[in-house]
């Protein structure tokens, strides 16, 4: 403002002297033209320096000027340097950032939207096999594996997939992929072997221990059974000592098959085929009516015709754990209500019982192996926490999921989704 105040102040002086002297001498308009045109001259000059100096990247110290066009110089000068300076900032950033992902363990590499490579780690190259020279090239040219090029297409990145590496087949990698920004997607590779090895001593184990139990507990359950038979009830402490630890061999027995169906569920993969849904749920439901209390009533509703494609034994064993549950933890007067319909693009089977439910902090728990809820109850329900571990595993299988709805006092809701690619005619 203030340049362009001693600007107008100058002109206003300058074009006040002229008049004054152009009156005196009698040639007013000659003078004042004379005047305008040389200031339009010295502008045109200077906008010529201006223009030189800016189309040269405004560098360096800017010409020697006074009045407003020193203001003007001075401002852009201003501004290019503190570009100048948050530039030299962000390209420190820059090279902090490489530097760091540089240093990660876990391989980093940054997709267009075309999956070709913008940019990989040092451990992408090592562990993806990636070279410098491979930017700009499509990944899935350079990792060829089915599954990793059907994660990549999917487009749904909610979990991780597991590959070996391209580098040494031995070894496991957990691939991840995170999208952000506009189109960009990161992808994230961790070395997972010694996990993976780990699991399978661990399930070797479980596996080892149960089939190994198994036959001593057959023959104990054997012995015990005889045992009871001769018991000619002359000793109370002697008959309640037979039922008590035959109850806790077959406790034992549930524990082992339930272990042993998980192992299996988790490392065999069986052959699948169509299965008749509505008769599977027909034949399950009307085991558990006459399995379980008389006075129970299962209601099966069958909404849909529909078949799945899937393992029998599986769907048998996910179906009546469920059943079972709602059984189990519901009053013997109460009823279950069985449904099996579509809804939009899912097959859904519904179990809801009008039982004790449960509380939303343990909903999220109740699927973990062993975890049972510590209810008040009546009475003891027996049973090994290892039901809905099995149940989660055996939908898993089936590209299937279990929802949990319950509320305490109230009842709950198990339901399974299964995705409508499943769904089969035989
Ligand atoms: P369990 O052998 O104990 O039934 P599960 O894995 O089948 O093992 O279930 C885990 C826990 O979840 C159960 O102990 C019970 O507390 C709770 N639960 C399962 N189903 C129901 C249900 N329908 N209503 C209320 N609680 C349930």
């Amino acid at each position: 403002m203030q340049a362009w105040h001693k600007e107008f102040t100058r002109l206003l002086l300058l074009y006040s002297s002229v008049s004054l002297i152009g009156g005196i001498a009698g040639l007013l308009l000659p003078s004042l033209l004379v005047l305008t045109s040389a200031l339009l001259i010295a502008q045109f000059l200077q906008v010529r320096r201006f223009e030189k100096w800016i189309s040269g990247g405004g560098k360096g110290q800017y010409p020697k000027t006074s009045g407003i066009w020193e203001d003007l110089y001075y401002h852009i000068y201003r501004i290019k340097k503190n570009e100048k300076r948050r530039k030299k900032k962000l390209r420190k950033l820059i090279e902090q950032f490489r530097q760091s992902t540089e240093a990660l363990p876990d391989a980093a590499v940054v997709l267009r939207p075309h999956d070709e490579i913008e940019w990989a780690n040092k451990a992408a190259r090592q562990m993806l096999g990636l070279q410098q020279t491979d930017k700009g090239q499509r990944i899935p040219n350079l990792i060829r594996f089915p599954e990793f090029i059907r994660y990549l297409k999917s487009g749904n990145y909610s979990e991780p997939v597991i590959l070996p590496s391209p580098v040494n087949n031995r070894n496991a990698l957990e691939v991840r992929i995170i999208s952000y920004g506009s189109g960009l997607r990161l992808l994230l590779a961790q070395d997972v072997t010694q996990l993976k090895k780990m699991q399978t001593i661990r399930k070797d184990f479980v596996a080892n221990v149960s089939h190994e139990l198994r036959t001593p507990l057959t023959v104990l359950k054997g012995y015990l059974e005889t045992m009871q038979d001769m018991d000619d009830g002359v000793s109370p402490l002697l008959t309640t000592s037979f039922k008590e630890m035959l109850g806790q061999t077959e406790r034992m027995q549930h524990l082992v098959d339930d272990l042993l169906l998980l192992t299996r569920l988790e490392t065999q993969q069986k052959k699948q085929q169509c299965i008749d849904i509505p008769a599977l749920l027909s034949q399950i439901c009307k085991e558990g009516d006459t399995l379980e209390n008389a006075s129970r009533r299962i209601e099966l509703t069958l909404e849909s015709p529909a078949h799945i494609f899937g393992e029998e034994q599986d769907l048998r064993s996910a179906f009546t754990n469920l059943l079972g549950n709602a059984l189990k933890y519901s009053p013997e007067d109460s009823l279950v209500q069985v449904r099996w319909r579509q809804i939009g693009d899912e097959l859904v089977l519904e179990v809801e019982d009008h039982g004790e439910g449960i509380a939303a902090a343990d909903i999220s728990r109740v699927t973990e192996r062993f975890y049972r809820v510590e209810a008040k109850r009546r009475k003891k329900v027996p049973g090994t926490g290892l039901g809905l571990a099995i149940v989660k595993h055996a939908l898993m299988r089936h590209d299937a999921e279990l929802h949990i709805s319950s509320e305490l006092g109230q009842g709950s809701c198990f339901s399974c989704h299964f995705p409508i690619k499943r769904i089969c005619y035989s």
